[in-house]
């Protein structure tokens, strides 16, 4: 497993897809996953230049934070969260990509002593199987976060239903970036929305296509073991 090697290789298609759709490269941000594996080999990616890194267990997390915290890192938790973890990493992360219920705002409105860059999570496809909240409650969710101080709205952010058809991968992207639009045009103080958090490893060129600000990548840059 070459670090260095997959890197440049995911920052080739980077400039690949944002020439061909007329994007800036430097607008894409990689969040290196390291969930899958050791400290090691999380320690080779930011010294390969990856400075944001993506956790989605408080268990995990923690093992991460712990060790490579002297490093500079932003930490990104990008897994469901039981409101009542909050308290033990509120303090350690930069962003929440998974903000999805008002019961969870209000936990992390009350722990943090910082304001908290959140994504809100969106099940574009309506899968039961996953996180987040429908397309159509996100503009109502939105405006109530108003209320929570410590919360600051940076973006959405979607996983694509698990299938083969481009089309429907697509699809949820360009549905994510439509709704990004949308509530980045209300101009509210608490959610500026600038950003999209959406494209992993198998989807993360179609993300870029559709508008992605930050795609989370595991297992092609760090290996799955
Ligand atoms: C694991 C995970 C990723 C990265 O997955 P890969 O397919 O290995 O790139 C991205 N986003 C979330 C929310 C994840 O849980």
């Amino acid at each position: 497993m070459d670090v260095q090697a997959n890197l440049q290789s995911i920052q080739q298609d980077i400039l690949e897809v944002c020439q061909r759709v007329n994007r800036n490269p430097k607008e894409v941000n990689i969040i290196g996953v390291t969930k899958y594996v050791t400290i090691e080999r999380a320690m080779q990616l930011i010294d390969a230049g990856v400075h944001q890194l993506g956790e989605n267990r408080l268990e995990g997390f923690m093992e991460k934070y712990n060790a490579l915290s002297s490093n500079e890192v932003k930490w990104h938790f990008i897994g469901s969260l039981q409101s009542r973890k909050v308290k033990d990493l509120i303090d350690k992360i930069d962003y929440i990509h998974s903000l999805d219920r008002k019961s969870l705002a209000k936990e992390i409105n009350k722990r943090a002593t910082k304001t908290i860059s959140c994504f809100v999570q969106v099940n574009v496809s309506g899968e039961d199987s996953k996180h987040g909240l429908d397309s159509k409650e996100v503009h109502t969710f939105i405006e109530q976060l108003q209320d929570f101080n410590q919360i600051r709205v940076v973006g959405l952010m979607t996983m694509a239903p698990f299938v083969e058809d481009e089309n429907i991968i697509r699809n949820s992207f360009r549905t994510l970036r439509l709704l990004r639009d949308e509530i980045k045009e209300k101009k509210m103080e608490h959610a500026p929305c600038n950003y999209l958090s959406m494209g992993m490893s198998n989807d993360y060129r179609i993300a870029i296509e559709e508008g992605a600000t930050h795609i989370r990548i595991g297992s092609k840059l760090v290996g799955s073991m």
